[in-house]
């Protein structure tokens, strides 16, 4: 008790002297990097206190599974867990996964740049299904159009004709910061002494408190609960003389992921926090007959695709890219940090057709594979992806094994977000909806599972229980990342820390809680290498990345402390 009651002193110490009081501290457990540029550990204030104010008592364990690989789970622990069965899927949410929250679109120099804009976000669907928008500009007016819904349902022909101009901006958006409704959706407009700026963003402000409280002393009234709109409040408040000023001076005061596109009546803007914990790429259309180039800006180049825009390069850590009339001009308005791109992107969230922090995910993706097969190799009859994201990984595991590879699952695209549920409650309907065995391959054989993640464990455990009724002799797990032990800050829908399996049992219990015979996770240097195998040695090198859903260490100085805290007792 004196532990808890020390431990609590700390927090109220802490929270008192931030300006939020949303238990947003300082983090204890800042990284660093040794000479060669790996991560080091660190003793973590932060992560070392025991509770929060707000934390119920679960009696969970808190034990973070060190090693990553264990076998043979047998019959008898699966059975010990079937009275512990959670149906948290059966909402008609896609899996158990974590959630991209965003991604962001701009055309420059386009007679119909809504039409380009609207059609690199259908490509960017995959980061955000919640809502989507459109801005434009014809050097005069700016018009926006917002929906709740997918960019298909939001944009037609109709509404488009509504949105003239040759610069554009875009959003599609899954929120996690602020309500998830109309309000957010972006691009957000905000009328000032600097003319009318809309704001486009994927990432997620950690120091928001802070920066929000000083502008509505200075008179700002915010529009919405987005995190977005503090930036573009604070270019409204700035005082520097120019535009260019204004956003450099207030994108240096904000802490977090932003990549973002903003626009004014007559201006592109491209910018990506100093970290570059999300992507953002410019590509250019080339000019038919002499006339000027087109310039797009978008989350992933598979946007760029359907443009026929050529990937040009990385907007990058800290830049400030600029198109006008007069061309394309850049800044820095932060050179001291390190990167700390997510590798997360490449574990899942980007599609393998596109190429982010200047690397093909597929090139990363399958390397994850190979790695995987390389550390926890078993012997099996047969490779089967948890489709779609576990495919590429599975294709590299195959080809590093030699064990054949076969779509042992199918999944349905069709499935809405929600479908009418039997009478009578059905075990794994949920799931069985979206996944379905292929029965006259996986009946009789050794199969290896290949998955992306596991998040509650929940889906695993049904996706194992599938293939193994369908007939699988022995079902081994393998996942290409590290066990998620802790929630994201920047950007990505995490379950908090007390949500997520992995960083409350070890590896061997999660093999008994998901039934597997066989469970093993990639490494972490096994992940960051897979992700930069091949590069020249100036290019994205492994301590490149943020990996602190594995590790805990978080590259920012402000981290949700109720989010990270072990789970252990109510005050
Ligand atoms: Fe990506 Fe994980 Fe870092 Fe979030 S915490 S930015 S998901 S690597």
């Amino acid at each position: 008790m004196s532990e808890l009651l020390l431990r609590n002193e700390l927090v109220v110490e802490q929270e008192a002297a931030t300006a939020d009081s949303s238990a947003w501290l300082k983090n204890g457990n800042k990284r660093s990097r040794n000479d060669n540029g790996k991560c080091r550990s660190f003793d973590s204030s932060v992560a070392a206190l025991g509770t929060s104010l707000r934390m119920t008592l679960l009696g969970l364990d808190e034990g973070v599974g060190s090693g990553s690989h264990v076998g043979a789970s047998s019959g008898a622990d699966a059975g010990s867990n079937a009275d512990v069965e959670v149906d948290d899927e059966e909402d008609g949410t896609p899996f158990d996964k974590l959630r991209e929250e965003c991604g962001v679109m701009a055309v420059y120099n386009h007679s119909d740049a809504a039409r380009l804009t609207y059609w690199g976000l259908y490509a960017l669907q995959h980061r955000g299904q919640e809502s989507a928008g459109i801005a434009s500009a014809d050097g005069q007016q700016v018009n926006d159009i917002k929906g709740m819904g997918l960019v298909s349902e939001i944009f037609t022909d109709e509404v488009l004709a509504k949105l003239p101009g040759h610069i554009a901006i875009g959003h599609t958006r899954y929120s996690t910061t602020g309500d998830s409704a109309l309000l957010n959706a972006q691009p957000i407009s905000v009328e000032s002494t600097k003319g009318l700026i809309a704001i486009a963003h994927n990432g997620n402000l950690v120091n928001l408190g802070n920066s929000k409280e000083r502008l509505e002393r200075d008179g700002a009234v915010f529009q919405t609960t987005s995190d977005s709109e503090v930036i573009i409040q604070l270019i409204a408040h700035s005082k520097q003389s120019t535009l260019v000023d204004c956003i450099a001076e207030s994108l240096g005061q904000v802490e977090g992921a932003f990549s973002i596109v903003m626009m004014t009546r007559n201006r592109i803007f491209a910018a990506r926090d100093p970290h570059g914990f999300r992507p953002l790429s410019m590509g250019r259309i080339a000019g038919v007959d002499g006339a000027p180039d087109t310039f797009v800006f978008a989350s992933e180049t598979c946007a760029f695709d359907l443009l026929h825009a050529k990937y040009e390069r990385d907007v990058k850590p800290g830049e400030l890219v600029m198109v006008s009339e007069d061309g394309v001009t850049s800044r820095y308005f932060n050179t001291r940090t390190e990167q700390a791109s997510c590798v997360f992107e490449h574990v899942y969230f980007a599609r393998p057709d596109s190429k982010i922090f200047g690397r093909w995910v597929q090139q990363s993706r399958e390397e994850m594979g190979r790695q995987l097969a390389r550390e926890s190799g078993v012997a099996a009859d047969l490779v089967v992806p948890v489709p779609d994201s576990g495919v590429t990984a599975a294709l590299g595991y195959a080809a590093e094994s030699g064990i054949p590879f076969n779509f042992g699952l199918i999944r349905n695209h069709y499935v809405g977000r929600t479908f009418i549920q039997p009478e009578q409650r059905v075990r794994d309907f949920g799931v069985r909806m979206k996944l379905n065995p292929v029965r006259s391959l996986l009946e009789g054989k050794r199969v290896i599972l290949i998955d992306d993640s596991i998040i509650r464990g929940t889906t695993s455990r049904k996706i194992v229980r599938m293939v193994r009724a369908a007939g699988a002799k022995e079902v081994h797990l393998r996942i290409s990342c590290p066990p998620t032990i802790s929630p994201c800050f920047y950007g990505v829908d995490t379950p908090s820390k007390k949500d997520l399996i992995a960083a409350n049992k070890s590896v061997a219990e999660i093999c008994a809680f998901v039934e597997a015979d066989s469970l093993a996770y990639l490494s972490l240097v096994g992940l960051t290498h897979a992700c930069t195998k091949g590069e020249p040695v100036d290019g994205l090198a492994p301590g490149s990345f943020c990996t602190a859903c594995y590790t805990g260490d978080y590259p920012t100085q402000w981290v949700d402390v109720s989010e990270i805290l072990p789970v252990v007792a109510t005050v």
